[in-house]
């Protein structure tokens, strides 16, 4: 493994901006070693029969990171670059996130190492039932409750729910979100996260007096998060002068018309390769555009010390996972970026997704207002506080989240497991 990789490794990355927070809590030793490390972490081999007639294996995890707070929540990621730091990375981020924004959930996360564009419908049902089967005993409403992640959507997570139902000889809605409507999904699941990160974005531009109607912004990713925020903020007045998704990167400076661009995308086999009312640019360049917002929401470590010197944003609103790596921060600090956290700008999916499972366990369906007012003043509030207490600790957002969560996940688990007296903190 080369020295580059290692240096961006997700869940170092993770682990760098935990210390910085537990040295600032002075958190205790013990606490400090059992919360960076995952409570339970899973591998499963299993293999389907392909369209063809070949038998293929498969590669999966599933790690638990925290259940402190309530039965741990996170998404299931399909994808060939899956891996087992990646996927802790990502468990941790899910219990911060949960903890950030107030919902009683823990973290956790799944992937299964496979290219989802070469697998027919068929097969990616019978990759989603082999996993839930491998996985049975791990997943469960109070116990352990996925969602969808890059490359899995409303099927997958039908598909698991009815896995597990038959196998428990009962329908268990509620083992997972993320749902079709049919399947007893929530209304509002799937524009969650880009709802929220345009709630997160328009906060921001807010705090440094840019009106949304002068605003530009550049979004890496037009998956379920970075179409969902173009589309929201496109809505608000802002021009979104690009877009990229895996196959390509746009560049109009006039502002793209994100409903037309989607009308495309939506007719194109879900990619806007081809898009002709733009200019094609170089997919690095986009993240180096000047902008007033740039959201990246694709994939992790997209912004790393290489090129975050060349970053022209004035803000970056994480809608992915990651997408910022520790040896970046500082350097975009020092440049003044503001840059708003993943486990705060992106936590508008968890939100609905608690929404969700609550309808599913109380029987009850709730009307679409009632879901976006909600999610609305959870981010909202978890917005100031990370604000205020960074003020407090003379910190950048993200380590303000970093303490918030910490604080949180600590005393609580220390209460839980230790049966100790909360931890004292130093008082700045
Ligand atoms: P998705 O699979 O729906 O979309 C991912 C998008 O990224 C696709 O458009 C893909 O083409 C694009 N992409 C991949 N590699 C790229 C590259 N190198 N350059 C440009 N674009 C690239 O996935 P998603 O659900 O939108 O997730 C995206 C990110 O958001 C992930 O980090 C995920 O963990 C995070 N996230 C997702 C949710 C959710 O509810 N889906 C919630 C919170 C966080």
């Amino acid at each position: 493994m080369s020295s580059e990789i290692i240096k961006h490794n997700p869940f170092q990355s993770m682990i760098d901006r935990f210390n910085i927070a537990a040295d600032i809590l002075n958190l205790d030793d013990s606490i400090r070693q059992k919360l960076q490390r995952p409570e339970k972490q899973i591998t499963v081999n299993f293999s389907i029969v392909l369209d063809n007639g070949n038998v293929q294996n498969f590669e999966g995890y599933r790690v638990i990171h925290n259940t402190a707070l309530g039965p741990s929540k996170g998404g299931i990621r399909y994808d060939t670059a899956v891996n087992i730091d990646e996927v802790k990375a990502l468990a941790a981020w899910m219990t911060w996130k949960s903890a950030v924004t107030g919902i009683p959930f823990g973290g956790a996360k799944g992937g299964i190492i496979c290219d989802p564009r070469k697998h027919s419908k068929t097969e990616l049902e019978k990759i989603t039932r082999a996993y839930t089967k491998a996985l049975s005993d791990i997943f469960g409403p109070e116990k352990d409750v996925p969602a969808p992640d890059m490359g899995t959507g409303p099927d997958e997570m039908g598909w698991l729910m009815d896995e597990f139902s038959l196998l428990h000889g009962k329908p268990i809605h509620a083992v997972v979100t993320g749902k079709h409507l049919h399947s007893g999904g929530s209304l509002g699941r799937v524009e969650a996260t880009g709802r929220g990160v345009s709630i997160i974005s328009l906060l921001a531009l807010e705090k440094l007096k840019i009106r949304p109607a002068k605003a530009t912004a550049a979004i890496q990713g037009f998956g379920n998060v970075g179409l969902h925020s173009a589309l929201f903020l496109y809505g608000k007045g802002v021009k979104i002068v690009a877009v990229s998704d895996v196959s390509e990167a746009f560049y109009n400076p006039d502002g793209l018309n994100i409903p037309e661009l989607i009308l495309y995308y939506n007719l194109n086999n879900k990619t806007i390769k081809g898009y002709p009312n733009s200019v094609a640019i170089k997919h690095e360049d986009l993240l180096l555009l000047e902008v007033d917002l740039l959201i990246p929401a694709a994939k992790e470590d997209v912004i790393t010390q290489k090129n975050a010197g060349q970053i022209q944003a004035k803000i970056i609103v994480e809608g992915a996972n990651g997408p910022v790596s520790s040896d970046a921060d500082q350097i975009l600090h020092e440049k003044n970026i503001l840059v708003v956290p993943d486990i705060l700008a992106n936590a508008g999916g968890v939100t609905v997704s608690y929404f969700e499972w609550l309808q599913n366990s109380l029987l009850e369906s709730w009307r679409i207002h009632q879901i976006n007012t909600r999610l609305e003043d959870i981010l909202e509030k978890g917005f100031d506080t990370v604000f205020r207490v960074a003020v407090k600790y003379n910190v950048t957002p993200r380590i303000a989240a970093y303490i918030i969560a910490l604080k949180k996940v600590a005393e609580t688990q220390s209460v839980k497991e230790f049966a100790l007296e909360a931890p004292q903190y130093k008082q700045n």
